[in-house]
């Protein structure tokens, strides 16, 4: 049963998807976890605060320059995985100088339908890949943010009226994915989470200069995978991910809140769940085995899990500790994913088969592990600092 909010008052607009029944509190996410749980300190200190490289592709000076390059903008200016409304996802301290270049007066009058045409057409134009509209459901508003810059814990409102969100999503490079769980992926991982933090300032300044209030979003302040999903984004995957039609899982996602009245996306599955049933190849190549090679389920297996709604949940706890042996993140799940391709005549058929002819998933699981696709990269094939640039 889709879901209606329970903590807004006045017009309750339909959101497509169950939730559960309550806000989840940011404290408890599991790279939150690694400042306050115990179990976690030390670990996360090892994570975030060593660089130890190795003679290794992918883990040497030159391999970790690249991935911090990539990271720079996000960890030195947008902080979107650190805090709300901070840096480039500041909304209530927009520098003056902006706020007068930015905000131009009146409101526009134009119909909610033609609204969202409008900013679909400015989040394109922005750099967002994929853009959708839905409506901002109160429980998918943290209860309270974990500031990991401050270490203060504090409670998360949005300002009165943003009850709407455009949520975006930005492709992550196809190649360098490739090279997971190592420093080339990692670059690819930073390179999407700081353009989205400049795609989401930038429309946020559209709407501001169209009159309306605008809330920036990176991994603060909401939930991004269940908007993508009501915004009509794509689907949730075995491992607990976005699947967009055009670029799997290999995306990020942003989103701005707003007052500016917005005509809404709806959930628009393509057969990713009946696909995942056959495949579990994620869950086949995690090395942590974080991903449930069972059946959905109510309830995560951790403190982490936003428990009360029926799907697969993953393990934070086992793909965190991956990540800490590994010296470094991990995007196996996403690399080998069947619906992580480009953009081609074979790749968009075959999406096709999955949306219309769902008996044919196993066959196209088969076919994908039979051409080699999904498989952890080999060192030989290893060339990413050799090979031509893939853009
Ligand atoms: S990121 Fe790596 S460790 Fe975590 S769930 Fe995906 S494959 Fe497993
Ligand atoms: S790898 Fe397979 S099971 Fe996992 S999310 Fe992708 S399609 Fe689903």
């Amino acid at each position: 049963m889709p879901s209606s909010p329970s903590t807004t008052t006045g017009v309750s607009p339909r959101f497509p998807l169950d939730l559960p029944d309550c806000r989840f509190d940011q404290r408890n996410e599991m790279f939150k976890r690694r400042i306050w749980d115990e179990e976690f300190i030390e670990h996360g200190k090892q994570l975030y605060g060593e660089i130890r490289f190795k003679d290794a592709y992918g883990y040497r000076k030159l391999d970790y320059a690249l991935r911090n390059a990539a990271w720079n903008l996000e960890y030195g200016y947008a902080f979107g995985t650190m805090k709300g409304n901070h840096g480039l996802y500041s909304w209530d301290h927009v520098p003056a100088k902006a706020k007068r270049f930015v905000e131009t007066g009146e409101q526009v009058t134009h119909s909610p339908e033609e609204n969202a045409r409008i900013v679909k057409k400015a989040a394109r134009f922005l750099g967002a890949d994929l853009v959708g509209t839905c409506f901002a459901h109160p429980n998918l508003i943290y209860s309270h943010e974990m500031d990991l810059m401050d270490g203060v814990h504090r409670s998360v409102e949005l300002p009165e009226g943003c009850t709407n969100a455009i949520v975006m999503a930005v492709a992550m490079d196809f190649e360098s994915t490739r090279y997971s769980p190592d420093g080339i992926a990692g670059a690819a991982t930073g390179l999407g989470y700081s353009v989205q933090a400049v795609v989401a300032n930038m429309v946020a300044a559209f709407i501001r200069g169209l009159g309306f209030q605008a809330v920036p979003s990176g991994n603060d302040t909401a939930i991004s995978v269940p908007l993508a999903l009501a915004a009509g984004l794509g689907e949730l995957g075995r491992m607990g991910l976005l699947i967009t039609e055009k670029f799997g899982p290999r995306v990020r996602i942003c989103k701005v809140f707003t007052d500016m009245p917005l005509a809404f996306d709806d959930f628009k599955p393509f057969g990713v769940e009946a696909f995942c049933r056959d495949c579990k190849k994620c869950a086949q190549h995690c090395p942590s085995q974080a991903i449930s090679d069972g059946e959905p389920t109510m309830e995560g297996p951790s403190l982490s899990s936003f428990s009360g709604v029926k799907k697969w949940y993953i393990d934070p706890e086992r793909c965190f500790m991956y990540w800490v042996k590994n010296w470094m993140d991990c995007n196996n799940c996403v690399m080998v994913c069947p619906f992580n391709k480009p953009p081609g005549k074979l790749h968009d058929t075959v999406r096709f088969l999955i949306r219309r002819a769902p008996i044919l998933n196993r066959f196209m699981v088969w076919m994908d592990d039979l051409l080699g696709y999904g498989k952890p990269m080999k060192r030989r094939e290893k060339n990413f600092w050799e090979s031509p640039p893939s853009r």
